[in-house]
């Protein structure tokens, strides 16, 4: 992880390929110019590195939890909204309800399309503006109440929420909330709450996690007044119908500005932009995802947001609280597994026995319940944190996202299992039967892609390790960076070693050692403390892997995921607690059920994280990167003999796109 932060004063893009697309006049590219730009694995690491928000103003209560520091008060007693918040809340989560409940989820599964008047039904809701205050015509619902209406909308089918998020979290809405100018507010936030849908543009044919690899670019006009859009972007969800984009685009460097990865807000009707395809995927069949080419648009200068480079950290920025969106529909995902999981046990005899009641089954419904549990808890504290504003939350975000993503897709795995033969059925076909149309194994393939997009699980455990690590490459200066000298090593291990000195020693003992500690939280006080004492566990190994690997722990991915993985774990566990404890406190009734839930919940999770702990060292992470090397190099091609691969001569892997204009039908249309 190097510490070279350099400020994003250049787009990351080679010599040649800054050459090629200062020359070219929008709209009229060379032939053979195409959008590859090289970018080495330095550079790409710098362009991340110089987007990362660098500065926590407020209290981090998981980037202390890394550094060993169990610092309950930071999310105890659990926060809560209150007053007009939680009234017009309820009020609205009720209105949408009733609207939920008269759609028809199947018919978008089976047409692959969610009708105009559903998309319409939520614009007259309000749905578009929930996250815009209400004086550019939002709800300006909290985040609490936003994720509710998520989990809702949701369950009609997964498709609508994706819908709803692409739009409200990372579309328009957001980034022009959070940098646009008080103009950009009044014109996209009041057209967004009047039911334009938007879509946010990063992804491009080459650029997936790796955004140094951008080929769009925005040229200023020679009068200053436009920027001049050209590139191809995939994968945008809303695309198809979207009124308004964000895009990122690379502005080359020009006699005054700095140029780099920026971020503009476009109109889908302007000369120039071409939606090539409406894209299919294993699920989330209903959503309108398109290719969207821009072809010399003209875009004017009062459409940036933030400055020339900021793209990236608007990006990223949008995404820290943007991501809680996921958490929620993973939530309601697995609310609904349990609920099907429990009725069909219990309904199902075969051996004598309701399924539920053989022990391989019925352990597979206490994960569902406990982890359900779990992460309707990591999901109302995160988005509590972040409606009460004091906190930073980026961390506690992207662990919710990593999480729960991961977790959800899990359950509903298992869901499959426990359903047999008709969890691998489709909910038609079990219609047809005369069966209750069940659609398992549809949410199984509407929940995969919550692991890779908005940052994928892999991507996840970089960017949380980083911030994790952070303080360490503060601490270790030169020493973990790969192109230090040896004098600049060496008069950094005399710093670091000032700084281990006061810090280590801290780690020892902790509240956690205390028999009674934390016990308020009667039977889960055991489960604080070892959150507490598996904390400073946590730090001590991050420390013996910096030592260990130095400038070189970057690379050590497997070791930093299982890392990430600990404390996201321990989030969770101190997130199940603190909601027990709230829940007990306002309805004692219930209270005592949601202990019984935290407390398997936590028992579950102690074994996942006791795992993690011993695989950081033993492990086949050796073995299996001299493995990976010659699998790659070719070595074992004979192993994969006796198959045939109906995709060989389909196509390139990565298509490449040339600038200009689009040569197929436009497929945008308009919802209203
Ligand atoms: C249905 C759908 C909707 C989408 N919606 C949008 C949208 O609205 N807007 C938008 O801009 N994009 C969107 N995307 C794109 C999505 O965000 C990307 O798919 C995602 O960022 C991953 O990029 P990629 O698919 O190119 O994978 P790649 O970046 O090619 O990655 C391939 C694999 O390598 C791993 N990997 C990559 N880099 C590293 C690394 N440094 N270390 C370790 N592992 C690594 C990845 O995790 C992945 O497993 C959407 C995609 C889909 C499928």
């Amino acid at each position: 992880m190097s510490t070279d932060i350099r400020p994003q004063s250049e787009p990351a893009q080679t010599e040649s390929a800054q050459a090629e697309s200062a020359q070219t006049e929008p709209g009229q590219a060379e032939p053979s110019q195409t959008s590859r730009v090289e970018v080495s694995e330095r550079e790409a690491r710098e362009l991340a590195e110089a987007a990362r928000d660098i500065e926590y103003t407020r209290p981090s209560f998981a980037k202390e939890l890394y550094l060993g520091k169990f610092d309950l008060s930071l999310i105890h007693p659990h926060p809560r909204g209150e007053g007009d918040t939680v009234s017009e809340g309820e009020a609205f989560i009720s209105k949408l309800e009733g609207f939920c409940r008269s759609l028809d989820g199947p018919k978008i599964e089976r047409e692959s399309m969610i009708p105009d008047e559903y998309i319409k039904g939520l614009g007259d809701l309000g749905a578009f503006g929930m996250k815009i205050p209400k004086k550019y015509g939002g709800l300006g619902l909290s985040m609490v109440y936003y994720g509710r209406a998520m989990m809702l909308i949701g369950s009609v089918h997964p498709s609508m929420a994706t819908l709803i998020s692409a739009h409200n979290s990372i579309g328009v809405p957001e980034p022009v909330k959070q940098f646009g100018t008080e103009d950009q507010k009044q014109e996209y936030l009041t057209r967004c709450a009047g039911g334009a849908v938007t879509a946010f543009l990063l992804t491009e044919p080459d650029v997936g996690s790796d955004p140094a690899r951008m080929g769009s670019t925005a040229r200023l006009s020679d009068d200053g007044t436009e920027y001049i859009l050209d590139g191809v972007k995939l994968w945008t969800t809303n695309g198809v119908i979207a009124e308004l984009v964000v895009v990122m685009a690379t502005v080359p460097k020009h006699e005054g500005g700095r140029g780099g990865i920026s971020a503009f807000v476009v109109e889908t009707s302007s000369e120039g932009v071409t939606v090539e395809n409406r894209n299919v995927f294993m699920g989330l069949k209903g959503i309108e995802n398109g290719v969207t080419r821009f072809s010399g648009v003209r875009i004017p200068v009062e459409n940036r947001l933030g400055k020339e480079g900021e793209g990236l950290k608007i990006a990223l920025t949008t995404l820290n609280t943007g991501r809680l969106s996921i958490p929620a529909i993973c939530a309601a995902a697995a609310k609904w597994s349990l609920k099907i999981a429990r009725e069909w046990s219990a309904e199902r005899v075969q051996w004598g026995r309701q399924v539920g009641k053989h022990e391989a089954v019925g352990s597979k419904i206490a994960f569902m319940a406990a982890t359900t549990f779990a992460l309707e808890a990591v999901f109302e504290l995160s988005a509590e944190l972040s409606d009460a504003g004091s906190k930073d939350i980026r961390i506690e975000a992207a662990l919710a996202k990593l999480w729960a993503s991961e977790m959800s897709y899990t359950i509903v795995d298992e869901l499959i299992q426990i359903r047999g033969g008709r969890g691998y059925e489709t909910a038609d076909s079990m219609a047809a039967r005369g069966e209750r149309a069940v659609p398992a194994e549809q949410m199984l393939r509407d929940m995969r892609i919550n692991r890779i997009f908005e940052g994928s699980t892999e991507i996840m455990h970089l960017l949380i390790a980083r911030e994790a690590v952070d303080t360490h490459l503060k601490a270790a200066g030169a020493l973990a960076d790969n192109d230090a000298t040896a004098g600049a090593k060496a008069k950094a291990a005399v710093k670091a070693s000032g700084f281990y000195a006061s810090w280590l020693p801290k780690l020892v003992l902790g509240k956690g050692m205390i028999p009674g500690a934390y016990n308020e939280f009667g039977p889960l006080a055991k489960h604080m403390r070892f959150i507490e004492r598996r904390s400073r566990k946590l730090a001590r190994q991050t420390f013996y892997g910096m030592g260990r690997w130095q400038a070189k722990m970057e690379y050590k991915q497997a070791f930093l995921g299982r890392v990430v993985d600990i404390g996201a774990e321990l989030f969770a566990m101190a997130a199940s607690c603190t909601r027990a404890e709230m829940i007990r406190k306002e309805d004692p009734e219930r209270g005592e059920a949601a202990y019984e839930l935290a407390a398997a919940f936590c028992i579950q999770s102690r074994l996942r994280i006791e795992e993690a702990f011993d695989r950081l060292w033993d492990n086949s992470d050796n073995v299996d990167r001299v493995l990976t090397d010659r699998v790659l190099e070719g070595g074992y091609t004979w192993l994969e003999d006796g198959v045939i691969d109906a995709s060989e001569g389909t196509g390139p892997w990565i298509a490449t796109w040339e600038p200009g204009e689009s040569k197929v039908d436009n497929v945008h249309r308009s919802y209203r």
